[in-house]
């Protein structure tokens, strides 16, 4: 019985351990985020159901603006500090089943399951205002800065993880071209 009852409590030790490890692999640790490899694996994953199931799946690419500028005037922990902020405000406005990632930088991608194109432009936008509206606190100085939102739509814009992926990243970059602080979609607006 002792033996038995300092063997479960092992077991459960090691699911702990276990738990706490596959946190490390698949989350980015300084904002908290899910983190490329797990956005990677995830996706290929929500693509195979939507398949299935009949639903479309959204996917983002959001890049802040100007960070190289933000860092070299304020620092790199200011710039931290606005990296964690973000994905505070990504995670706030989130449903939970949506998946945020830090892709890498300051650069994040969103997978919204059941998504539609249109509910998907009153999300990028909530994001975009809320990110434009928050105020960071880093010693006497209160940071704000804007983001850039690329998104595209399975299956119209892509139907494969990589063909989504690149879709959203081109519209990201029109959305850079055209300004910053703003949306770009992969389908033409007039499609919506
Ligand atoms: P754009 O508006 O075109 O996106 O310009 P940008 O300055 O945001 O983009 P750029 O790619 O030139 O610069 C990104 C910067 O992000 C450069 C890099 O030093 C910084 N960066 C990447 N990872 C981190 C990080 O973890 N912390 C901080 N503080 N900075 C980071
Ligand atoms: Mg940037
Ligand atoms: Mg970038």
């Amino acid at each position: 019985r002792l033996a038995n009852d300092h063997l479960l409590s092992q077991l459960g030790e090691n699911r702990k351990l276990q738990e706490a490890l596959r946190e490390q692999v698949t989350r980015d640790p300084l904002t908290l985020l899910f983190n490329r490899r797990y956005l990677d694996e995830t996706l290929e994953r929500e693509l195979a159901r939507a398949v299935r199931e009949g639903y479309p799946v959204t996917v983002m690419m959001l890049d802040i603006d100007y960070f190289k500028r933000l860092n070299d005037t304020y620092g790199h922990l200011a710039g931290d500090e606005m990296l964690k902020a973000t994905a505070r405000t990504l995670e706030g406005k989130a449903r939970l089943e949506d998946i945020i990632c830090r892709f890498g930088g300051e650069e994040f991608a969103a997978v919204l399951p059941k998504m539609s194109l249109e509910t998907a432009s009153i999300r990028a936008e909530a994001w975009r205002a809320g990110i434009a509206e928050n105020v960071v606190h880093f010693g006497s100085f209160q940071l704000q800065t804007t983001i850039s939102i690329g998104v595209a739509t399975f299956p119209g814009d892509g139907k494969t993880r990589d063909e989504l992926i690149d879709a959203a990243d081109h519209a990201l970059y029109r959305a850079k071209e055209n300004g910053r602080n703003r949306i770009e979609f992969a389908t033409a607006i007039s499609a919506l």
